[in-house]
């Protein structure tokens, strides 16, 4: 599975665009899937609540609390269930985040995600401004709380991506010297939902450059012109988009979805050959 081509379409602290070229859908949809669920992130999975003055519940500080995007790192921590400490909780799985926050103003204080102190200074909420809770004056919060690696098939607080997708590279093919006419190309230029021809003075239909980005394969081009504009996926191309909430960097996801690709693969081979086939 080697891509022959693969470019970087946009890349933003929350967004990556790619164009994969050469791999099968199957492939493909393999990768969006371990992405979706399979990549460990850290969230918090266990609270204790030692004080709670709040008007909120301790069960929806809790959930709250578990939804709050952590910084990950990889190198340092390892699941749980892998941990030498057989899931106990010890430094090499756990990070512990506690808030303490007691409103000695006059009016009432939003608690907000920064007000959560970890004991690991990389380990820390993605966004410091996310509201939590609101307290009235003289009341008060403690909370302790840990946070663990997970995978999100078991919950999707540990999504390691907030969205991830893909959609067949876009072939759009005709023939100028045939849409000559001025009606026609008209309707062709108005009906496509996302604007991508234009008509120029001596009536000659022209595509953008850069259609392939936003045509959304509608085929409205196609039903408007008499069957003379083609529009078709290319082959084993795609517009690859993951978004993230930066909980993991992409360089990390990326390696993290060909590591677990790879032992999904031993694995299978492992099984394949502990099966007894009859020749
Ligand atoms: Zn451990």
């Amino acid at each position: 599975m080697i891509p022959q081509k693969l470019e970087v379409l946009e890349q933003t602290e929350h967004k990556l665009v790619l164009v994969i070229e050469g791999i099968s859908l199957e492939m493909i949809n393999a990768l969006r899937r371990i992405m979706l669920t399979e990549v460990p992130v850290m969230a918090i999975d266990e609270v204790i609540i030692l004080k709670n003055d709040s008007p909120l519940y301790d069960e929806i500080i809790s959930h709250r609390l578990g939804l709050i995007p952590l910084k990950t790192d990889l190198d340092v921590y390892k699941l749980p269930q892998e941990c030498e400490c057989g899931g106990f909780g010890c430094p090499l799985c756990q990070v512990s985040l506690t808030c303490e926050v007691s409103n000695a103003t006059n009016a009432p204080l939003m608690i907000y995600s920064r007000d959560l102190k970890s004991n690991d200074p990389k380990i820390n909420p993605v966004d410091p401004n996310i509201p939590i809770v609101k307290i009235d004056k003289n009341d008060k919060v403690i909370i302790e709380a840990y946070a663990i690696l997970g995978l999100a098939k078991e919950h999707a607080k540990w999504q390691a991506v907030s969205n991830v997708a893909y959609r067949h590279y876009p072939l759009v093919e005709f023939d100028e010297s045939s849409l000559k006419n001025p009606e026609l190309n008209s309707l062709i230029v108005k009906m496509c939902p996302e604007k991508l021809f234009t008509m120029s003075n001596n009536n000659t239909l022209k595509l953008k450059d850069d259609y392939w980005r936003y045509c959304t394969l509608c085929m409205s081009c196609k039903n408007n012109s008499e069957g003379k504009i083609t529009v078709s996926p290319k082959e084993d191309v795609y517009i690859f988009s993951i978004e993230s909430d930066g909980v993991l960097e992409f360089k990390a996801l990326l390696g993290q979805l060909f590591k677990i690709f790879n032992e999904k693969i031993d694995e299978f081979i492992t099984n394949l050959e502990d099966l007894e086939i009859e020749s």
